[in-house]
Protein backbone atom coordinates (compact mmCIF):
# COMPACT_ATOMS: atom_id res chain seq x y z
CA UNK A 1 0.00 0.00 0.00
CA UNK A 2 1.14 3.47 -0.99
CA UNK A 3 0.88 6.19 1.61
CA UNK A 4 -1.60 8.11 -0.48
CA UNK A 5 -3.64 4.93 -0.74
CA UNK A 6 -3.24 4.62 3.33
CA UNK A 7 -4.51 8.15 3.34
CA UNK A 8 -7.90 7.46 1.83
CA UNK A 9 -8.73 5.18 4.56
CA UNK A 10 -9.64 8.56 7.01
CA UNK A 11 -11.91 9.50 3.98
CA UNK A 12 -15.99 8.89 4.56
CA UNK A 13 -16.51 8.35 1.00
CA UNK A 14 -14.15 6.27 -0.08
CA UNK A 15 -15.08 4.60 3.57
CA UNK A 16 -18.66 4.09 2.66
CA UNK A 17 -18.05 3.11 -0.38
CA UNK A 18 -15.83 0.42 0.67
CA UNK A 19 -18.57 -1.11 2.74
CA UNK A 20 -21.06 -0.75 -0.34
CA UNK A 21 -18.78 -2.41 -2.44
CA UNK A 22 -16.95 -5.13 -0.32
CA UNK A 23 -14.07 -3.61 -2.01
CA UNK A 24 -10.02 -3.05 -0.01
CA UNK A 25 -9.85 0.52 1.22
CA UNK A 26 -6.24 0.06 0.48
CA UNK A 27 -5.76 -1.33 -3.21
CA UNK A 28 -9.35 -0.75 -3.69
CA UNK A 29 -10.16 -4.89 -5.17
CA UNK A 30 -12.66 -6.91 -4.23
CA UNK A 31 -12.49 -8.51 -0.54
CA UNK A 32 -12.06 -12.21 0.00
CA UNK A 33 -11.73 -13.88 3.37
CA UNK A 34 -10.40 -13.22 5.95
CA UNK A 35 -11.27 -9.43 5.80
CA UNK A 36 -8.67 -7.56 8.02
CA UNK A 37 -9.30 -4.53 10.12
CA UNK A 38 -6.93 -2.38 11.69
CA UNK A 39 -7.65 -0.72 14.90
CA UNK A 40 -6.42 0.61 18.18
CA UNK A 41 -6.80 -1.45 21.63
CA UNK A 42 -9.71 0.79 22.37
CA UNK A 43 -11.52 0.11 18.55
CA UNK A 44 -10.71 -3.49 19.24
CA UNK A 45 -12.13 -3.70 22.69
CA UNK A 46 -15.98 -2.10 21.84
CA UNK A 47 -15.51 -4.40 18.41
CA UNK A 48 -16.16 -1.05 16.29
CA UNK A 49 -13.63 0.11 13.27
CA UNK A 50 -13.21 3.19 11.44
CA UNK A 51 -11.27 2.57 9.37
CA UNK A 52 -12.32 0.62 5.56
CA UNK A 53 -11.92 -3.66 5.40
CA UNK A 54 -8.82 -4.51 4.25
CA UNK A 55 -6.79 -7.65 2.44
CA UNK A 56 -4.72 -8.71 4.80
CA UNK A 57 -1.65 -8.30 3.09
CA UNK A 58 -3.07 -4.45 2.35
CA UNK A 59 -3.37 -4.65 6.50
CA UNK A 60 0.33 -5.35 6.93
CA UNK A 61 1.43 -3.01 4.49
CA UNK A 62 -0.28 -0.01 6.23
CA UNK A 63 1.24 -0.63 9.50
CA UNK A 64 4.51 -1.28 7.80
CA UNK A 65 4.32 2.44 6.79
CA UNK A 66 5.79 5.60 8.31
CA UNK A 67 2.90 7.38 9.71
CA UNK A 68 1.45 4.31 10.56
CA UNK A 69 -0.61 4.35 14.30
CA UNK A 70 1.93 2.42 16.35
CA UNK A 71 -0.87 1.38 18.77
CA UNK A 72 -2.63 -0.41 15.64
CA UNK A 73 -3.18 -3.67 15.46
CA UNK A 74 -4.70 -5.79 12.97
CA UNK A 75 -7.80 -8.47 13.34
CA UNK A 76 -9.32 -10.84 10.37
CA UNK A 77 -12.90 -11.80 10.34
CA UNK A 78 -14.81 -13.59 8.29
CA UNK A 79 -17.58 -10.83 7.94
CA UNK A 80 -18.49 -7.41 9.03
CA UNK A 81 -21.69 -5.22 9.48
CA UNK A 82 -21.55 -1.90 8.46
CA UNK A 83 -22.94 0.32 10.99
CA UNK A 84 -24.14 4.05 10.33
CA UNK A 85 -24.23 6.90 12.87
CA UNK A 86 -27.59 7.61 14.42
CA UNK A 87 -28.60 10.94 14.16
CA UNK A 88 -28.15 11.93 17.66
CA UNK A 89 -24.52 10.12 18.21
CA UNK A 90 -21.36 12.28 18.89
CA UNK A 91 -19.25 10.59 16.63
CA UNK A 92 -20.57 10.84 13.08
CA UNK A 93 -18.48 8.26 11.56
CA UNK A 94 -19.53 4.86 10.50
CA UNK A 95 -18.26 2.03 12.06
CA UNK A 96 -17.37 -1.22 11.16
CA UNK A 97 -18.30 -4.40 13.31
CA UNK A 98 -16.62 -7.97 12.68
CA UNK A 99 -19.14 -10.33 13.59
CA UNK A 100 -16.91 -13.76 12.86
CA UNK A 101 -13.51 -12.80 14.37
CA UNK A 102 -11.10 -15.35 13.34
ZN1 LIG B 1 -6.15 -4.73 -0.76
Amino acid sequence: MTVTQASRIHDRRWVTQCALSRICGGCGQSLGRPIAFVGTPDEIGRNAFHAPPLHVACAESLLALPGADPDWQVVTTAGFEFVRPAKEDEDRRPTFRPNSLL
